[in-house]
């Protein structure tokens, strides 16, 4: 865990972070430099005990598991696919939203073969088809999903839909809503009963600027 007087911040980097630095503004934290300019990992802010780190997405669970941050903001499609043994998700900041989805064409259908399912959100994708009693394929990709059913890949995909133009652009409709997604605020266990205080009060204040914003 960071220094008992610090709170470590680790902000996923991409579309959550443009929508994470007006929230933690409101709440009265600044960084010093701005994230997405600056080639620093870590950022101090107009708070002298207040830290942000700025990593990928995916690994923003990962520095709250173990105590590297005491708190993140993650995606929770992110958060789903991650072990998160020593985490409590405290707040819903209702900002990324969008919908983990199957996707693919028209009246997808297997032919003669068990459904092949292409995707990054292995997990969520495995325990998804599970709890409906389907035995599926699936094949893991890391990017661009909406390729595999065109060329044979898959018969559908898992991803996130937001506007739903990349899965119209490539002729794929969403068939199957499996999560509503958005970001959440994150904090390691250890750090939650030691650093209870400074902690409550800054949920207490992205509480209240989730609630003007919405
Ligand atoms: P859209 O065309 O607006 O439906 O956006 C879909 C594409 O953007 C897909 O490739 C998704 O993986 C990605 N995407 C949409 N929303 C999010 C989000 N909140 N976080 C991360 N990726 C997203």
């Amino acid at each position: 865990m960071t220094h008992a007087n610090t709170l470590t911040i680790a902000l996923s980097k991409g579309r959550i972070l443009k929508e994470t630095l007006p929230l933690l503004e409101t709440a009265g934290i600044v960084p010093l430099e701005h994230p997405d300019k600056s080639r620093k990992l870590i950022l101090d802010t107009n708070l002298p005990h207040v830290k942000l780190l700025a990593v990928r997405a995916t690994d923003a669970p990962t520095y709250v598991n173990y105590g590297a941050a005491d708190m993140g903001v993650a995606g929770k499609d992110v958060l789903m696919e991650a072990d998160g043994d020593n985490l409590y998700e405290l707040l819903d900041l209702k900002i990324a939203p969008c919908r983990l989805m199957v996707a693919g064409p028209q009246g997808a259908q297997p032919a003669g073969h068990r459904l092949r399912v292409a995707t990054k959100y292995v997990r969520s994708a495995r325990q998804y088809f599970a709890a409906k009693g389907e035995q599926v394929e699936l094949i893991k990709l890391y990017g661009s999903m909406e390729l595999a059913p065109l060329v044979g890949l898959s018969d559908v995909i898992v991803d996130l839909v937001d506007t739903g133009n990349t899965l119209k652009a490539n002729g794929l409709v969403p068939l199957e809503h499996i999560a509503e997604i958005s970001s959440r605020l994150i904090v390691n266990q250890h750090a939650y009963k030691l650093k209870h205080h400074i902690i409550v009060d800054l949920v207490q204040q992205l509480q209240q600027a989730v609630n003007d914003n919405g």
